[in-house]
């Protein structure tokens, strides 16, 4: 670390979700040695600068910013180096930035972008579910039709799916989650980097049931398994087929449940027929 002034131009500094302990060094170097910092909340920045010993100035920067705004930050970083941070973890990460990034590279201007914590890599880390692929879909809508069809939109994706997720939420969401892809796995990261931390897996009805039991406190991201990778066991699956054959016919009861969990339709329809033979004799 050197105390040389810094290079005009954007940093955008990812830090803590909750353990300050988790600020990385090159971070707390920029924020030292920036000539102010952009941020969300200036409160929140405020109680990290002083936990780190700063002060710097603090400009507001959020969703509501307006093009004037930015176009003074982005003037500003002419001639200054300015900090972007969020309340917690990686700016732009559901957070705000990608504006103000976007215009910065059109306009020239130097960006460094320092990694560190993210609630949605911590999760998946910890989840024990495929990372071979995932993809990160931020917060899923509010109004349940829209929250059905973006479900219905990733059910097929072939990579672990992380969401971003209220407590107050959680519950409809898993029931949500149940409705649209019964047998999957899903695990539940609360907490992370806390005191409190916990990560919990299951199948969506099993899960509502618990933390309608429990009810959640704190943040929490919410992951789905790939198709193929589910909770549901053969029992389950069987349930399933059973159930969408008592409105259906057995090749509409498989490709339901196809849809559902992700498993092979042709395999199924072999299973529902299998089920509808048992059936009879
Ligand atoms: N940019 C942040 C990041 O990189 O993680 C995310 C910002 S987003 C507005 C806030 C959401 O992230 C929370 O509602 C929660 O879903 C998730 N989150 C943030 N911190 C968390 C934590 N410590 N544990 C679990 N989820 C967290």
């Amino acid at each position: 670390m050197t105390n040389e002034p810094l290079a005009s131009g954007l940093y955008i500094v990812a830090t803590p979700i909750g353990n300050l302990g988790d600020i990385t060094l090159r971070a707390i170097d920029i924020l030292t040695r920036c000539d102010a910092v952009a941020c969300e909340d200036t409160r929140v920045t405020a109680k990290l600068l002083r936990h780190l010993g700063l002060h710097k100035p603090l400009w507001r920067y959020d969703d509501h910013s307006s093009e004037e705004d930015r176009n003074r930050l982005l003037e500003a970083m002419r001639s200054r180096s300015v900090a972007l941070v969020s309340d917690a973890g990686t700016p732009l990460i559901s957070d705000p930035g990608y504006r103000l990034v976007r215009m910065a590279r059109e306009t020239g201007i130097p960006i460094t972008s320092l990694p560190g914590p993210s609630a949605a890599i911590v999760a998946m880390t910890l989840s024990g579910l495929p990372n071979d692929r995932f993809l990160f879909a931020g917060f899923l809508p509010n109004k349940d039709k829209a929250r059905a069809d973006t479900l219905a939109e990733l059910a097929r994706i072939p990579a672990t799916l992380i969401f971003y997720e209220s407590a107050q939420r959680l519950v409809k969401t898993l029931d949500a989650i149940g409705e649209a892809l019964p047998g999957r796995e899903i695990a539940v990261a609360r907490e992370l980097t806390k005191l409190h931390e916990e990560c919990r897996t299951g199948t969506p009805s099993a899960l509502a049931a618990h933390y309608t039991s429990h009810p959640p406190k704190g943040e929490i991201v919410l992951m789905i398994a790939p198709p193929g990778e589910d909770a549901a066991d053969e029992n389950d699956i069987d349930a399933l087929l059973l159930a969408a054959m008592q409105q259906d016919k057995p090749s509409q009861a498989a490709a339901q449940v196809a849809k559902a969990t992700g498993h092979d339709r042709k395999a199924l329809y072999a299973r529902a027929m299998e089920l509808k033979t048992q059936g009879q004799s």
